[in-house]
């Protein structure tokens, strides 16, 4: 089956077509045919990026209005004669949409039955940023694409096995029953891919395996994974909570949001930005919110840059603890997304401390780790260090195929 992949996000669509089935699925023989993205949508500029597998990358940039307009496009260069991967349109067996947020309602994907899609915009009001532009991309898609099946793979879904314990806030419980304020979790499907194919490079069983998987980049988040499902994870009610991020606070105590506001006379909307947007490695440093340019920074002696970086290990070095501690116990630590696929020396000032544990990194295996598959464990280490990329696209097309041939999701 051909499935289309898209991501559409508020300016945005990155999408790959993914040829795979249940067999493929099995044999982890799953094919990426093409990949691509169309970035500044809603300008005279707007630029579609598209790499055909094996073949030269080709850059477009025009006009582009809106989400249908990208999906017309990109739906065109699938299909064109010399640069396309497919003959028509009709080639496309089906789409996966990712989804942000899928609250309570979305425990696994689903496909997008009107139900469903009412149900993800009775969300909209937890994500007001992400799943109106998710639905956008639905809604130009199913346009685009009338007579297949769409599927929706949420952010959240994973983390829905959370327990009480982990989900629920110190607040009035009214809180939670009348507003459904609680902490959902994000980067779920990233978390439930690594966690899988950890399970796959050690050979254990997920009965058997209790893993602690640290998403870093540019938003970055920690989950315990106990028997195959997410017990906890730190970003909380949205994904501000929990890490230090590139430009996100992460953990704070709430009385500094209205001290702040009434000291330096802030708006609601003013304090908003300043926690998304103006915080993190970015508000710490002074410099940069790319760990690449704040290490660039460190080795020059730049003070700052290094609080910053020793910040968001410290507190990384923390939640892996913690969420250890949280399972009674921990195999492996396994690192992924921008900075963890790519730093090593993030992972090892993260870890460092943590040898009482059974944690211990092997620093020749973990500099040669950039960006590929690797297990970086000392020699006899008791828990485990792996590197893995994380690759959301191939969960989200296989969630699609489970879906479409009635096959339970994992
Ligand atoms: P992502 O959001 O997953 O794309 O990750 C983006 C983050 O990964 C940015 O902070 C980048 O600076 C960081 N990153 C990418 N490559 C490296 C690298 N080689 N060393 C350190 N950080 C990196």
């Amino acid at each position: 089956m051909k499935v289309l992949v898209l991501n559409c996000g508020s300016s945005s669509v990155k999408y790959q077509l993914i040829e795979t089935s249940l067999e493929q699925i099995e044999a982890n023989a799953d094919v990426v045919i093409a990949k691509g993205s169309v970035d500044r949508i809603g300008t005279g500029s707007a630029v579609h990026t598209f790499q055909p597998a094996g073949r030269a990358k080709v850059t477009e940039s025009g006009e582009i209005l809106e989400h249908r307009e990208a999906l017309t496009q990109i739906v065109r260069m699938l299909t064109h004669a010399e640069k396309g991967v497919i003959a028509s349109p009709g080639e496309i067996d089906a789409v996966g949409h990712r989804v942000v947020h899928g609250g309570e309602k979305f425990t696994a994907s689903a496909l997008a039955t009107p139900e469903a899609i009412a149900a993800v915009e009775a969300c909209v009001p937890l994500a007001p940023l992400h799943n109106p532009p998710n639905l956008r991309g639905y809604e130009a898609a199913k346009r685009i694409l009338p007579d297949v099946p769409h599927a929706l793979v949420f952010d959240t879904a994973y983390h829905q096995t959370m327990p009480p314990v982990s989900y629920l806030y110190g607040l009035p419980y009214v809180l939670y029953s009348r507003h459904k304020i609680r902490r959902y979790g994000f980067h779920g499907t990233s978390h439930r891919f690594v966690g899988w194919r950890s399970r796959q490079l050690l050979g254990r069983p997920r009965e058997e395996t209790r893993l602690v998987t640290c998403h870093l980049g540019n938003g970055a988040s920690v989950c315990a994974i106990d028997h195959g499902r997410s017990v906890d994870t730190s970003m909380g009610f949205t994904p501000l909570e929990g890490l230090l991020m590139g430009t996100r606070s992460g953990d704070l105590d709430a009385s500094v949001v209205f001290h702040v506001m009434h000291e330096e006379d802030l708006t609601e909307h003013q304090v908003t930005t300043m926690l998304n947007k103006h915080s993190g490695l970015f508000g710490l440093s002074g410099v940069s919110n790319d760990m690449r340019e704040l290490l660039a920074e460190e080795a020059k002696g730049h003070e700052r840059a290094k609080l910053a970086i020793d910040l968001f290990c410290y507190r990384l070095r923390k939640y892996v603890a913690a969420y250890a501690g949280a399972m009674g116990g921990v195999d492996a630590v396994i690192f992924t997304g921008g900075i963890g696929e790519n730093s090593p020396a993030i992972r090892s000032r993260s870890l460092a401390g943590l040898e009482f544990m059974g944690l211990e990194v092997d620093e020749a295996k973990n500099a040669a780790a950039i960006g590929t598959e690797a297990d970086v464990s000392a020699a006899g280490a008791r828990v485990k260090t792996l590197v893995i990329p994380t690759n959301e696209e191939l969960i989200i097309a296989r969630d699609t195929v489970r879906l479409v041939a009635g096959a339970e999701n994992p």
